[in-house]
């Protein structure tokens, strides 16, 4: 075809082979083409019910004005950075002004933090399962991946020391979610951060902390971040997001990373996109400045503590005995493996199984850089109301009962 970059006549750069693309986003476009009623386990949104539309609109309507449409500074709007400091400086986790870069998204922060670390050839540390769109930007940069097995405590960090000894090489970059990470829902115990950051310093390899669901633990205890355990620490680069406090459209994040990178994260930024969309960093700035910004979360932390129990009752009613599944005190997702015969259903197959019956879930290879987790499956259960989980369940188990026959 004409045009087809595969077809070798365009002038393609070398890296235009590593863009390999969303696994994740390409499961779920296939469901936007769907036009049958769909219960969706699949994406990673906040439910729309949590998202203060009515708020936002309001606010709208108070601060956008002329200076909101205008080009905005690299760095991000002064008024919102000043709300993310004064914010921050009631977590655990505070932190300054010349350490924070506003970006496009978590997405963002994650292609400036591979940006700059890796060259093609590099060894970067990726959890298995992990989040692939996170992974496919570090290949878009040429790195080579590492995946480390995830277990209930998180990356397991003993297997790593051991994988990477295997390699002979040293990482250059580890990219770890420590929080309810997406997608296993599991969390890294303080050992492991402990030993992941002496790791780190022994390599000299710079940990990329993505934490969007950190602020959504609805059960247990809080774990220690990186940054506490190590305030300053020059090589945690951490990337945070507004996607699932707030609402993702507004693509609003930010990176918080050593002061003496924020030049070169500028530079890297104005090369992509100049600033962060304007009038959103206002939206933002006067949601989270205005006061009640800890009550929302309190609101949304209570609604997914409801929503992942319904989860749970769901599949013990449905699946009981035919899966297992991990137990996130926390975020958006829930692990699911398939056992015994049936773990002889390819996840992809039950996808498209699953489909025709009317719920939708990201199949467990797509979580994978090279494709395990044929047996296991992500399913979300921030988006869905305790009812539709229900009916969502009760479709994946006749899915599961029709790919057996098969
Ligand atoms: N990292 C992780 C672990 C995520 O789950 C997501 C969103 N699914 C992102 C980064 C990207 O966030 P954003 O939508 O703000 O770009």
């Amino acid at each position: 075809m004409a045009g087809d970059p595969a077809d070798g006549r365009l002038p393609l750069a070398g890296r235009a082979d590593g863009l390999v693309g969303s696994v994740i986003d390409s499961s779920t476009s296939l469901l936007a083409a769907q036009q049958h009623d769909i219960v969706r386990f699949a994406m990673g949104a906040p439910a729309a019910e949590a998202i203060p539309t009515a708020q936002l609109r309001r606010i709208a309507a108070e601060v956008l004005d002329a200076s909101s449409f205008t080009y905005g500074a690299t760095e991000g709007e002064p008024a919102l950075i000043d709300a993310i400091v004064a914010h921050r400086s009631t977590t655990p986790e505070p932190t300054r002004a010349e350490r924070l870069v506003v970006t496009s998204g978590g997405m963002q922060g994650l292609d400036l933090a591979f940006k700059l670390f890796v060259d093609p050839g590099d060894l970067v540390v990726v959890e298995s399962p992990t989040y692939t769109n996170g992974s496919a930007t570090a290949l878009s940069y040429g790195a080579d991946l590492l995946e480390v097995p995830v277990d209930e405590d998180g990356m397991n960090v003993d297997a790593l020391e051991t994988l990477v000894g295997e390699t002979g090489r040293t990482p250059k970059v580890i990219y770890t979610i420590p929080n309810f990470q997406n997608p296993s829902g599991t969390t890294l115990s303080l050992r492991r951060r402990t030993r992941l950051l002496e790791l780190a310093h022994r390599w000299g390899a710079m940990i990329i902390d993505d934490d969007p669901y950190g602020a959504l633990r609805f059960a247990g205890e809080h774990v220690r971040g990186f940054r506490e355990i190590s305030p300053d620490d020059p090589l945690v680069f951490s990337v945070r997001t507004f996607s699932k406090e707030l609402a993702p459209g507004l693509r609003v994040g930010w990176v918080d990373a050593d002061a003496r990178l924020r030049p070169l994260l500028i530079a890297a930024k104005q090369a992509m996109d100049t600033c962060t969309n304007v009038p959103n960093q206002h939206l933002v700035e006067r949601f989270v400045s205005q006061g009640g910004y800890d009550q929302h979360l309190a609101g949304l932390r209570q609604e997914y503590r409801t929503r992942k129990e319904a989860m749970d009752a769901a599949i013990a009613r449905h699946l009981g005995g035919r899966v297992t599944t991990t137990d996130p005190d926390g975020g958006f997702f829930l692990w699911v493996t398939l056992q015994g015969e049936d773990a002889r259903v390819p996840t992809p197959r039950l996808f498209e199984i699953a489909l025709a019956e009317g719920v939708a879930f990201i199949p467990g290879p797509a979580l994978s850089p090279s494709g395990r987790f044929q047996d296991a499956f992500r399913l979300c259960f921030a988006s869905t109301s305790p009812e539709r989980t229900e009916v969502g369940v009760e479709r994946l188990a006749r899915a599961l009962d029709r790919a057996r026959v098969e």
